[in-house]
C-alpha cells in the first residue's frame, strides 16, 4: 500500500496553501470544473488525530460483512496491498472520499477536514472510518473487473454509476446486511428513486444529463437515486449478490426492470 501525505503534511506543517490548490485532484473531482477550499489551520490539531485513526484502520483493514466482500472481491488483499491512498485536505463539501483515476492509476482518496466534520456532528470516527474504506475499496476492487467507461457516453456512464455504487453502497450500509432487515426502507426509498432512474435513463438534453449524472450520486443520502436505486435492489436480492455482480451492468439495468 502506497500512502501519499503530500498534502496533509503540507496543511499540517507549513502555510504555502497555494502549493495544496495546485494539486491534479482539484482539477479532477468533477469534469471540467476546479474544486477547492481553503483549509482552516484551526482545524490541524483534529486533522492530526484522524490522520492516525485511518493510518490505523488501513494497516489493519478488514471490509464490513467479510464474507460477502470476499465472495464477490476474492482479490481484495491483494488489491489493497498495491493500493494507492492519498489524504488531503481541500476538498468542498461533500466530498469526503472517492476514487480518482489520474495518469493511469486508481486512487482512494479522503479529505481528512471533511472527516473531521463528522466527528463534529458526533459520529463514531472509527466506525466510520471502516464504512468509508468498505466502500471506497468496493469501488476499488469492482474497476478492476469493470472498468470505468472511458467514452462520455451518458447512458454508459449513468448505468455504471448505478453498478458501481450499488455494491459500495451495500457492502458498507452496516456491519451486517445479511441480517439487516431492509424491508422498511426498500418501501421508503426504492420505488421513488427507481422512478427517478427510468426518467435520467430517457433524458436527451445534454446539459440536463450532465446533471443528472452528478446528482445520480451527490446530494443528500436518500436523494442520490442512481446509488439509492442499485443499493435497495441489491437490498432486495441479497441472496444472489455474487450472481448479480458476476453478471455485470447491463445485467443489473435489465434486472431491474430498465431497458439496458
Ligand atoms: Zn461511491
Amino acid at each position: 500500500m502506497n500512502i501519499d501525505f503530500t498534502l496533509v503534511n503540507k496543511f499540517l506543517n507549513d502555510h504555502r496553501f497555494g502549493e495544496i490548490e495546485n494539486h491534479w485532484l482539484f482539477n479532477n473531482i468533477e469534469n471540467g470544473e476546479h474544486l477547492f477550499e481553503l483549509p482552516n489551520v484551526s482545524q490541524r490539531k483534529e486533522v492530526k488525530i484522524i490522520l492516525e485513526l485511518i493510518q490505523k484502520n488501513l494497516s489493519d483493514f478488514k471490509p464490513l460483512n467479510e464474507n460477502i466482500f470476499t465472495a464477490i472481491y476474492p482479490e481484495w488483499p491483494q488489491i489493497i496491498g498495491d493500493m494507492n491512498v492519498l489524504l488531503v485536505v481541500g476538498c468542498p463539501e461533500p466530498y469526503d472520499a472517492m476514487v480518482k483515476e489520474y495518469g493511469g492509476t486508481q486512487y482512494v482518496i479522503f479529505d481528512l477536514i471533511r472527516l473531521n466534520n463528522y466527528v463534529k456532528l458526533g459520529y463514531n470516527i472509527d466506525s466510520m472510518i471502516n464504512q468509508l474504506l468498505t466502500h471506497e475499496i468496493s469501488h476499488l476492487c469492482l474497476h478492476q473487473k469493470y472498468p470505468v467507461p472511458t467514452s462520455s457516453d451518458y447512458f454508459a456512464n449513468l448505468k455504471y454509476i448505478v453498478f458501481d455504487e450499488a455494491f459500495a453502497h451495500i457492502l458498507s450500509f452496516n456491519e451486517n446486511i445479511a441480517k439487516y432487515d431492509f424491508t422498511k426502507i426498500i418501501e421508503k426509498h426504492y420505488s421513488k428513486s427507481l422512478v427517478k432512474l427510468r426518467s435520467a435513463l430517457k433524458e436527451s438534453d445534454n446539459e440536463k444529463q450532465n446533471e443528472l449524472l452528478i446528482k445520480a450520486n451527490s446530494g443528500l443520502y436518500w436523494d442520490k437515486f442512481g446509488s439509492i436505486s442499485g443499493k435497495l435492489f441489491l437490498a432486495r436480492n441479497k441472496e444472489n449478490i455474487v450472481n448479480i455482480y458476476s453478471k455485470g451492468v447491463d445485467n443489473l439495468i435489465q434486472l431491474m426492470g430498465l431497458t439496458p
